[in-house]
């Protein structure tokens, strides 16, 4: 049984970088950027108005109200044709160009027009005020992402800004699942007596995709070697290989024996975590191999510790794990496993600091308990228990944003 840190490691140094590829804006949201990005034009591209109201002298309004004659207009996307000399302004509009001889804008609601060719202006301005400088946010040539950024809505925007129809990220790895288990009956089938539904399949699938994989199913295999051999050739054509099920110490448990067959060498069988003791990597030529735990709490939890990073490691991601966070304990959790033990919890700030409440969970089963956290709060193997009021690591899962408000 190794420490979750040097399994870790282990799992990372045989994490290595994939190709890259080029992709259409439309296409590269989470997506891990293979290319660092430089703008192409300065931001704002020109001195860019901020308010409708008056392009105008500062030096001119200084001591307003002050009477100014209106010389015309400039509205977005036209460039200024006119020069706003002493006494004079222009209307503009948000987003147009500020015309030559002004050096502020009063927006529309501090001024009062006189007739069609004078305004009052009601307040004095800063020069400067209202105007966004030619590129005061970027210049052209700067970095405006670094690669290893995974692409965001807000990414994806600065890309837009920098002309980058298509870019360069990460090829997709491709994880081959495979679900183990005599008694796992698919997801549209209602569970016989002894039966129950697939759901590490669906879970894990899903999990891969949001850490940027392409995921091919290879089914489910019953509890048979030779079954489990079969069915596990096609997948080691993928970067990673995961396996659901079986890996534990029963008579039935045959995934490593199916994988030695096929060649695999093993890293690590057992490492010192709660949920999910028996985890298994290992390689199979190039392919990485992961068995995780059948129990579906310790199947999710434990890919999202050591395959999710290694996933995100193989795109070139900067950062690999989740965020971790001090909370204060608002109810005591215990740990008699004598591993690292991740409690599912709720986390949320509360009166000045990050509060979270043990989920009442029955264990490494209880998906459904696991659904109703947003964090692991993370006991060391050597405490046996933490009391309410403690200040405790947590590590905030991927949810953790969807807060619906709801008493803690
Ligand atoms: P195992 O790791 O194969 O010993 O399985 C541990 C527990 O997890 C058993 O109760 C299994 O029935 C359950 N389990 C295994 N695979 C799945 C799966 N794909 N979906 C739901 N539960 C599973
Ligand atoms: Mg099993």
């Amino acid at each position: 049984m190794i420490p979750v840190e040097e399994a870790l490691e282990i799992v990372l140094r045989e994490a290595r970088a994939l190709p890259g590829e080029d992709v259409g804006l439309g296409e590269a949201l989470g997506r891990v950027l293979a290319e660092d990005v430089a703008s192409d034009v300065d931001l704002p591209p020109f001195d860019r108005v901020a308010m409708d109201g008056y392009a105008l002298r500062a030096a001119d309004v200084a001591t307003a109200p002050v009477a100014l004659d209106v010389i015309g207009e400039v509205r977005a996307g036209q460039w200024p044709d006119l020069t706003v000399g002493p006494g004079q302004a222009a209307r503009i509009m948000t987003g147009a160009a500020l015309p030559p001889g002004a050096d502020a804008v009063q927006q529309v609601e501090k001024t009062q027009p006189l007739d069609e060719f004078r305004v009052t202006v009601l307040a004095a301005v800063a020069s400067g005020a209202n105007v966004a400088p030619c590129g005061s946010e970027v210049r052209a040539g700067d970095i405006v992402l670094a690669r290893g950024r995974v692409i965001d809505p807000s990414a994806i925007a600065v890309l837009a800004s920098a002309g980058k129809a298509r870019v360069r990220v990460a090829r997709r790895p491709v994880v081959a699942l495979l679900v183990t288990g005599d008694e796992i009956v698919e997801v549209a089938v209602r569970p016989g007596p002894g039966q129950i539904r697939n759901t590490n399949g669906p879970a894990v699938a899903a999990q891969a995709r949001l850490a940027g994989a392409e995921v091919r199913l290879l089914g489910v295999a019953p509890d048979r070697q030779d079954a489990i051999v079969e069915a596990l050739r096609s997948g080691l054509a993928a970067d990673v290989l995961v396996v659901s099920g079986g890996v534990s110490a029963g008579d039935y448990d045959l995934v490593e024996p199916a994988l030695l067959d096929l060649g695999a060498t093993f890293l690590f069988t057992r490492v010192a975590i709660k949920p999910g003791a028996p985890l298994v990597f290992g390689t199979c030529g190039e392919t990485l191999v992961f068995g995780l735990p059948g129990n579906p709490v310790s199947a999710q939890v434990t890919f999202d510790l050591f395959v999710r990073p290694a996933l995100l490691k193989m795109q070139g991601a900067r950062i690999l794990g989740r965020p971790r966070v001090e909370v204060e304990l608002l109810g005591a959790v215990k740990n008699r496993a004598g591993r690292r033990s991740h409690v599912p919890a709720r986390v949320r700030f509360e009166g000045g600091r990050l509060v979270a409440r043990p989920v009442r969970s029955m264990g490494s089963g209880d998906l459904a308990a696991h659904a109703r956290a947003n964090a692991l709060v993370v006991i060391e193997a050597d405490r046996v228990q933490a009391a309410a009021g403690e200040s405790a690591e947590a590590l905030l899962l991927g949810n953790f944003l969807e807060d619906d408000g709801a008493p803690l």
